[in-house]
């Protein structure tokens, strides 16, 4: 007989009510980030290019100032480290707002890739490093970068990873080429993903370690030019994407960060909440769009009336309202789950709200400059570049295909082939066993007969 998974509305614990409210106290914090965030953020998009890296740390001082003292800094972590111990799902709810514009979270200390690494040298870190790193890490006094994929192998198989690290006189020694090594041309430090272990299982290999940007032997040869900045005009500014060559590089053994062999479990557990932030960020992006097509389906005239009274952008409104509220949805829930059950009970929620909320975020986008024409292509509009960003999202952090993937096979884990190849609901099978269990009253309508 075959036992299907419980569906993830089965998965709730017992007992809990469900509650889509939010404490009064949240929601005027999350009404201050929303009118700070459109006031003072959003300005920014549309000089960020004019201004030197210098420049816009100057612009962002006072910024992160006001941000520190509404108590919203670094919210990701918890007290003890100078966080806000949010959780999940009130992050979540954070993130949606930060993510209308990529230079918000720079605002609010929670910027990818430092949130993450953060987050790392939090759960994985002695205090040594605590101390050396994270703490000014989280001041804001020093930038991280995060330097796993090769350009060689597969990103989205890390089994596969190249860079060696092999201890020698008490030092690891580190060879290997990284690229999209995000903020890698501006960081003090970076975390490098590196084989220790060749002869481990697979996913016990790799270690992680930190890595001044200053050592020997670290050569930051370029930041790569990329669909969302296509001409990379200057080099070493925030979000550039840099290709590294590491050669006899030598720190001290004790920069291993955790146990060595555990740089993919500790990957893993880096890339839960990330995902879920990651999600709600494209929501910010999704509504963003959203309301600039509703906008325009009212003023912009075609063929004898609005856009708004034709079918088809009605069908874009409705879809993507329904889509948004849906990602929205699925995106808390494994927000919440990951609060009350933990990272490992919401794998499957997580890669759920990966490649659907990917999508979401790129269909919302393309219906929206769709409906913008020559406009929505011009760099008169946020679109075009909400669309490039849109696009990397379904590779990033794990391509869409690896996240299906996954879902099928925990899905499938809860299923079994049936024994005799006759498929479960097979009708002649159940109707011979119904026709048997009703025997009497089938005898009887037939003796009526
Ligand atoms: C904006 C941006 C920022 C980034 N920042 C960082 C960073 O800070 N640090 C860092 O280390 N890396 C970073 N990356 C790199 C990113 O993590 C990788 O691009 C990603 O892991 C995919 O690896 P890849 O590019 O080598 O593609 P590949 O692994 O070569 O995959 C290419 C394609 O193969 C297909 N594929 C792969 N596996 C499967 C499968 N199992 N089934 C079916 N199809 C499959 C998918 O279509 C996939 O898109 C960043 C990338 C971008 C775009």
């Amino acid at each position: 007989m075959t036992v299907p998974n419980p569906d993830p509305s089965e998965r709730r614990q017992p007992g809990m009510a469900w509650d889509f409210s939010t404490e009064p106290e949240l929601e005027e914090q999350l009404r201050w980030m929303r009118q700070f965030v459109r006031e003072e953020i959003w300005p920014l998009e549309t000089i960020v290019d004019d201004l030197s890296q210098e420049q816009l740390e100057r612009v962002y001082a006072p910024l992160q100032a006001e941000v520190k003292s509404r108590g919203l800094w670094a919210a990701h972590l918890p007290p003890e480290l100078g966080g806000q111990g949010f959780g999940q799902v009130k992050l979540g709810l954070m993130h949606e707002i930060l993510g209308t514009s990529p230079w918000a979270p720079n605002a609010f200390g929670n910027q990818a890739p430092d949130s993450g690494n953060s987050e790392i040298l939090a759960m994985a870190g002695t205090p040594e490093q605590k101390e050396r790193w994270l703490h000014p890490l989280l001041a804001g006094d020093l930038r991280s970068a995060f330097s796993m994929t090769e350009p060689e192998v597969a990103g989205s198989d890390p089994t596969t990873l190249r860079t060696t690290a092999r201890l020698e006189d008490d030092e690891w020694v580190i060879d290997g080429h990284k690229w999209f090594t995000t903020n890698g041309s501006i960081a003090d430090f970076l975390i490098v993903m590196a084989v220790t272990d060749p002869d481990a299982r697979p996913h016990q290999r790799a270690s992680m370690i930190i890595v001044p940007a200053d050592t020997p032997g670290v050569q930051i040869v370029r930041d790569v030019g990329t669909m969302e900045h296509p001409t990379v005009t200057s080099f070493g500014k925030l979000w550039n994407h840099a290709e590294i060559r590491y050669e006899d590089v030598r720190v001290p053994a004790e920069n291993l960060l955790g146990e060595r062999g555990a740089g993919f479990l500790i990957a893993q557990q880096r890339l839960g909440p990330g995902r879920i932030h990651h999600c709600m960020r494209w929501l910010g992006v999704s509504r963003r769009a959203f309301d600039m097509l509703c906008e325009r389906s009212l003023y912009r005239e075609a063929r004898g009336g609005p856009l708004a009274d034709k079918q088809s952008v009605q069908n874009w409104i409705a879809d993507s309202a329904a889509e948004m509220q849906a990602a929205r949805l699925m995106t808390l829930h494994a927000a919440w789950v990951m609060d009350t059950q933990g990272a490992a009970a919401a794998r499957q929620e997580i890669s759920l709200i990966k490649f659907y909320g990917a999508k979401v975020m790129h269909d919302v986008v393309d219906r929206a400059l769709q409906a913008h024409g020559a406009l929505g292509y011009s760099t008169d509009l946020p679109l075009e570049a909400m669309y490039r960003f849109a696009r990397a999202a379904r590779f990033y952090d794990g391509p869409d295909e690896v996240h299906r993937e996954s879902v099928a096979r925990l899905i499938l884990r809860g299923y079994t082939a049936p024994p005799d190849g006759v498929p479960t609901e097979y009708v002649p099978v159940r109707r011979e066993e119904a026709q048997r269990r009703f025997a009497d009253i089938l005898e009887a309508v037939t003796a009526n007969d």
